[in-house]
């Protein structure tokens, strides 16, 4: 017997060389008997050279062999089969065969048409998203009012198209359109072709804010939707579409945001949403703080945001869900807000190059302030027409700033920062100049009217008075207080220390330490190392003097008030506030210190204190101020760390506020002051900034009395600006004018005030600037409405007050 073992088939290497073979003809094999059995196994492809396409699968039918093979697939139809007609075609199928897909492009990309009977989606009308005639409905966009600016680029564009259709209009006229035999398949199944052109027929709706959120928005604010609205539409200018968002502390900046972005992400006048996607940038402590207030607002679960602040994640992580973020479109996209800080931003900005971002919001946008910086340019870089900057405090003291941020907001608006700072800039600072001649001032005060109508368009300010309709009176106080002897000779002697004058003359180098000594002398000398801080101050110390440094003498002795003006003063407040009032207060210092101070000397009381620390995890810190703010709860003092940070921490739960010492940054003391007085709070609230009188702390006193000038003029367009400085700062700063009862009232050569007092009061009182405040010496706090200050008219470390009463 003999094994018939069948030959191997010939292992083809390349299928374009199979198909050039003549080819053997499937079903005539068959019609031969001979059956082969349907072998399945790999082919080796050699893919460089071979293009799979449809033919070459469907050409798998067929084996080496030329025999059928039956394989199953899914979905396909039943192969064929094929009955007579061999004769006929057997010829053509022996020809050489010309390989087809060679030449072929892979893919057309043209999607098929879709099959025979499936419904076509109707074209819909667009409709509002809310009821534009509801009672309390809000329309940011009325489409019979609101008309979008075309600029005159896009105009001509139109006159074009218009002149063009003109014309074919009347090549109509001329030659008849010849009527076609029959009408499409199109027409007759009224099917359009062109759905796009179909749907810009329809007329624009009204964009109306989400009812949920109009409920809840304030007058002001719905003002700063509608602002940040219009500007981001284009309807203020269609080239421009960003803005600047400058209200002051307290008025809802995030929550107008959120309502702005949320209109855009959900509407537009075309129906459908504006923007796919938002990015909201932040100093990274305020990352969660956004997340939450999304929630807050929108409601758990309704917008889930990406919140990225780039701790305890691992960077590769972090890189993965922002290329995931960035590369989502349409559908795919589950998170459209993306939540991220700065500094994260700007290290993998490159994973979100190229995505477009519909609307950025850049919150404490002063950091963009610097048009060089790498975070400015990171921003940039990113491919974002609406930009919106959040910021408390827009403009310090600078145009260039001014023009960074607006260039920022509208890239390329008003021109290039040389184009600038020749229009604007120099005749601007040329009019303001101590010598400018009258023309010269002229020119200057134009040109800053043109900058300001210019600009003005894309900015938004609004400062906390008109919070008054909702909230109880403020009075806000600077309390220049004196120093007690023992301060005032340690100062003497320190600021005619050799040490110091070295300093004046340029040959030492730490003024700062030298500021920052002085600044804690005039809290309480506790806050030094005496006598080694200051040299040769031996003498000076009075022999019952004990620091309370290094915790000698015990937990609970008594701190020595009677050394420090302040501390006197302090002292009596909280006396005052716990026999006589069930009031809270908050007290900030920017050093730790004398937070330390302060909680001894109540422990010493025995009252009631919170403390809350820069350390301190964000859960840990809500429970403090939550159980603060609880009328309840026993402890009427709450301890904060101007360095704390943390901007959401709202204590209204008090209604006084010391701020013990002055920051250099106004901004800071804004901040701080906006903690109390906001929505929410009951009582008359009393704010107290401590200022020692004579010392360092009334100059930065005076200089950021300045800064908010400055800015304010730009903003509030006010123009009077004094120079209340000169160069030489530093000389200024350590002069020491002890016998003055106020030297920055003395520099407001004030017309209102005469020796014995204030006789004309305020008639309208402008909150930043302390020269239109009541003018109260230490006689006349014995009338003031607030009953601490009127206690100390008994006393003399209070020498002057200066205050604004909200309205
Ligand atoms: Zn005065």
């Amino acid at each position: 017997m003999t094994v018939i073992t069948p030959s191997k088939p010939k292992v083809m290497v390349d299928s374009t060389d199979r198909l050039r073979q003549p080819f053997k003809i499937p079903f005539a094999s068959r019609a031969n008997g001979s059956e082969k059995r349907a072998c399945a196994r790999m082919r080796n492809y050699d893919e460089s050279s071979v293009n799979i396409t449809k033919e070459d699968i469907e050409d798998e039918g067929v084996d080496g062999y030329g025999a059928l093979v039956k394989r199953k697939k899914v979905g396909a139809l039943n192969p064929r089969q094929v009955l007579k007609a061999q004769d006929q075609t057997e010829a053509a199928f022996r020809k050489a065969f010309k390989v087809p897909f060679i030449k072929k492009p892979i893919d057309t990309g043209i999607t098929p048409p879709p099959p025979l009977g499936t419904r076509r989606r109707p074209i819909l009308p667009p409709r509002a998203l809310h009821d534009p005639t509801n009672e309390f409905a809000i329309v940011l966009y009325d489409p019979t009012v609101d008309v979008i600016p075309l600029d005159k680029s896009e105009e001509e564009l139109n006159a074009e198209a218009d002149q063009s259709k003109q014309d074919e209009e009347s090549k109509k006229e001329l030659t008849p359109p010849k009527r076609s035999a029959h009408r499409s398949l199109a027409e007759i199944l009224g099917i359009c072709k062109n759905p796009e052109e179909t749907f810009n027929k329809f007329p624009d709706v009204p964009v109306v804010i989400d009812p949920k959120l109009a409920k809840i928005l304030r007058p002001h604010q719905v003002a700063g939707v509608k602002f940040l609205y219009r500007c981001s539409a284009g309807l203020v200018d269609s080239k421009a579409k960003g803005c600047i968002m400058a209200d002051e502390m307290g008025l809802g900046k995030t929550l107008q945001c959120i309502a702005l972005m949320w209109t855009l992400l959900k509407q537009s006048p075309r129906g459908k949403r504006t923007i796919e996607k938002c990015i909201i940038v932040c100093p990274s402590s305020l990352v969660r703080n956004w997340a939450n207030e999304i929630i807050k607002w929108l409601g758990e679960g309704v917008l889930t945001p990406l919140a990225v602040d780039g701790k305890n994640v691992k960077s590769s992580d972090l890189g993965q869900a922002l290329s995931q973020w960035s590369v989502a479109t349409g559908r795919n996209i589950v998170r459209p807000v993306l939540i991220i800080s700065y500094e994260t931003l700007r290290r993998n900005v490159d994973r979100l190059a190229g995505t477009e971002v519909g609307l950025m919001l850049a919150d404490e946008g002063h950091r963009l302030k610097n048009g060089d910086s790498l975070t400015f340019t990171a921003l940039n870089a990113l491919r974002c027409e609406r930009r919106v900057i959040l910021s408390g405090t827009p403009i310090q003291n600078d145009l260039s700033e001014y023009f960074s941020l607006l260039n920022f907001a509208n890239p390329g608006y008003l021109g290039t920062r040389n184009d600038f700072r020749k229009n604007f800039e120099n005749p601007i600072l040329r009019g303001r100049d101590a010598d400018a001649t009258d023309k010269e001032r002229e020119k200057g005060d134009a040109k800053l009217t043109e900058m300001s109508q210019l600009v003005s368009k894309f900015i938004i300010r609004r400062t906390n008075d008109i919070l008054s309709k909702y909230l109880p009176v403020k009075y806000e106080h600077v309390v220049f207080v004196g120093l007690s002897p023992m301060q005032h000779s340690l100062y003497n002697h320190f600021i005619t220390s050799p040490e110091i004058r070295k300093l004046l003359k340029g040959v030492g180098s730490q003024p700062l330490k030298a500021i920052g000594m002085l600044k804690k002398l005039c809290n309480h000398p506790d806050l030094l190392n005496l006598p080694d801080d200051i040299e040769g101050c031996e003498d000076l110390i009075p022999e019952d003097y004990q620091s309370s440094c290094g915790n000698s003498g015990g937990r609970n002795r008594e701190i020595q008030t009677w050394y420090s003006g302040k501390f006197l003063v302090l002292t009596r407040f909280l006396h005052k506030i716990r026999t006589e009032t069930d009031d809270k207060i908050v007290l900030i210092s920017n050093y730790t210190q004398t937070l330390d101070l302060i909680e001894k000397q109540c422990r010493y009381n025995k009252y009631g204190c919170l403390r809350l620390d820069g350390t301190m995890n964000i859960n840990k810190r809500q429970k403090l101020v939550d159980k603060f703010n609880d009328p309840e709860s026993p402890e009427f003092i709450f301890l904060l760390s101007s360095k704390a940070g943390g901007c959401g921490i709202n204590l209204i739960g008090a209604n006084r506020l010391v701020l013990i010492d002055p920051d250099w940054n106004p901004a800071a003391d804004q901040q701080a002051l906006a903690r109390v007085w906001r929505d929410g709070q009951k009582k008359d609230c009393f704010i107290y900034r401590f200022i020692s009188k004579g010392t360092i702390e009334e100059k930065i006193f005076q200089r950021q009395s300045m800064k908010l000038q400055l800015s304010s003029c730009v903003v509030d367009e006010k123009e009077d600006v004094e120079r209340l400085f000169s160069a030489d700062l530093l000389r200024k700063l350590f002069e020491f004018q002890p016998d003055v009862l106020c030297d920055t009232h003395d520099t407001y050569s004030c017309k209102r005030c005469t020796e014995k007092g204030q006789h004309i009061k305020a008639p309208a009182m402008l909150y930043g600037d302390a020269t239109t405040w009541n003018h109260l010496n230490n006689s006349a706090l014995a009338k003031t409405e607030d009953i601490l200050l009127r206690n100390e008219a008994e006393f003399d470390d209070v020498s002057f007050a200066f205050q604004y009463i909200s309205h």
